[in-house]
């Protein structure tokens, strides 16, 4: 390659420690022979404090949607309310629906308690309740929408099963909350079991979340590549980095079908900004991956074995150095100095890396959407109500309209008319499920039902239509229905 094909990117120096770890790691890149022509963009703290909304410029968008590649610093943003976070709409605005986060230990040099750690975590980056969608509803109660599609969680899946294969891993293990979560979490496991059948050379199996997550924190050589939803990605990713060392030393990618981010997974550090001594590692793994995006995987190869020979001569950052295990203790600089003067040497213990292929974006392909008959089978009707639960049943019940009669009400999910138990704590937030007894409903009907409940001197405080996708129901069961 040479230097007229350089690869544009765009590149962010962030907040906090984001300058000097940025600088460091710039300077690697160019010593190693990168292909890149970096376009620098500003975001972060001090554009949300003059007020741009999202913490970035229109411009700096353009740049972003021009290179299709970000290599991002970390920024910080403001405490208290009305800050949009710009990770959140960077991942959605450009469709990067993959959180990549490799977690490996590097024991004996770095201490950890499982030195057998080598976790590489894919976290679905658009969906779940990371859409933002909140509200209060009433006095005492607020919501927030979990949404989960089909199309997102092929993409992930998909993605997960290409990148076992990409990097000659053996197992993908899917994480949900499916015993709670049915429709949602159960979507996620469904499409896992059905994409997984088409990789059969790969190891797969689920766990539920909580002990899943237990299990990684106690025995992560249990698990290789983890697939899971944005949430829970979110926490169990910071598990295992935490867990393999140092959060400190963790690079991520964030993959989409045209763009990708990569970063450190640390945050500014504000508490040793300006200081000099902070670790350029993670970011220096995030723009290794970058490279490998870009094709230049025997440049990321040259830095990554050069950085892997750093932490094994024991040249150590603060947050890694330990007296028994560390030979020198250094800053920022001389640490970026050290990996450049390591550039073209192998590591002894560790294994050397070499890099051939990423995995190839997951286009959905609409061909792949199904077509299925949807009907009309009642309605949920949400009420801001103080009150005691069976005068609203019996109340409710003697609504008429078309075919549509009351078939049950919850508070907060428990099921409270008809039946219900007088221990049972109630809020101002009810849920009252009006169902078509012949499948005779027609939307006006909800129009119709609505007219009468807010006549009667009801707040209603949403609605929430219940459809049957080929007779099946698509809304969950009330409680003590099966
Ligand atoms: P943090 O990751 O910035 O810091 C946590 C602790 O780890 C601190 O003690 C810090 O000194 C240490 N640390 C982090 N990175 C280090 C490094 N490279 N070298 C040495 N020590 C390191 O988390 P925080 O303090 O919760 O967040 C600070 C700010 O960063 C907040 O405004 C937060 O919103 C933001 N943040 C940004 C990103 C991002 O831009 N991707 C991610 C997480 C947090």
């Amino acid at each position: 390659m040479t230097s007229t094909q350089k690869v544009p990117i765009t590149v962010a120096y962030g907040d906090g420690i984001g300058p000097e770890i940025m600088s460091a790691t710039l300077e690697i890149l160019e010593a190693a022979g990168a292909q890149i022509e970096p376009e620098i963009i500003e975001i972060g703290e001090k554009l949300y404090r003059q007020g741009v909304e999202g913490g970035i410029h229109e411009s700096a968008w353009e740049s972003l949607r021009r290179t299709k590649v970000f290599l991002k610093a970390p920024i910080t943003t403001p405490q208290g309310g009305g800050y949009k976070s710009l990770n959140v709409t960077t991942r959605t605005a450009l469709g990067l629906y993959a959180n990549v986060r490799p977690n490996l230990a590097y024991a004996p040099f770095i201490r950890t308690k499982h030195p057998g750690l080598d976790v590489v975590v894919i976290r679905e980056n658009e969906e779940d309740l990371y859409t933002g969608i909140e509200y209060r509803q009433t006095r005492y109660t607020y919501q927030t929408l979990k949404l989960v599609s089909r199309p997102g969680c092929e993409k992930i899946i998909r993605y997960a099963f290409e990148y076992a294969r990409a990097y000659n891993r053996k197992k993908v293990t899917c994480f949900t909350k499916d015993n709670i979560m049915k429709m949602t979490d159960g979507l996620f496991h469904k499409i896992f079991d059905e994409i997984g059948a088409e990789y059969p050379d790969i190891q797969q199996d689920h766990w539920i979340i909580d002990i899943g997550s237990a299990l990684l924190a106690d025995q992560p050589e249990r698990f290789d590549v983890i697939v899971t939803l944005n949430l829970y990605g979110d926490i169990i990713s910071d598990i295992a980095a935490q867990i393999a060392g140092s959060v400190g030393m963790g690079g991520s990618a964030n993959v989409g079908d045209q763009c990708a981010m990569f970063e450190a997974i640390h945050g500014s550090a504000p508490d040793i900004a300006g200081k000099g001594i902070a670790n350029p590692s993670g970011l220096l793994n995030g723009a290794i991956m970058m490279l490998v995006h870009i094709g230049q995987g025997s440049v990321a190869a040259k830095i990554h074995n050069a950085w892997l020979k750093t932490i094994e001569d024991g040249i150590h950052t603060g947050d890694i150095y330990k007296e028994e295990l560390s030979k020198k203790r250094v800053g920022t600089k001389a640490f970026g100095e050290a990996v450049i003067e390591r550039l073209g040497l192998l590591p002894v213990h560790f294994t050397p890396v070499s890099y051939t292929s990423a995995p190839r974006p997951i286009k959905f392909d609409k061909r792949h959407l199904i077509r299925e008959t949807k009907e009309l089978a009642g309605v949920d009707v949400y009420l801001d109500w103080t009150g005691e639960a069976h005068r609203l049943g019996t109340d409710l019940s003697s609504v008429k309209v078309g075919d549509l009669y009351l078939k049950a009400i919850t508070n907060r999910g428990a099921m409270v008319y008809p039946g219900g138990f007088s221990e049972t704590f109630l809020t101002d937030h009810w849920r009252c499920r009006f169902l078509s007894k012949e499948g005779d409903i027609v939307k006006k009907d909800i129009l119709l039902l609505q007219e009468k409940l807010i006549n009667a001197g009801y707040d209603i405080i949403k609605t929430e239509n219940l459809y049957k996708f080929n007779n099946i129901p698509g809304y969950s069961a009330l409680q003590g229905e099966s």
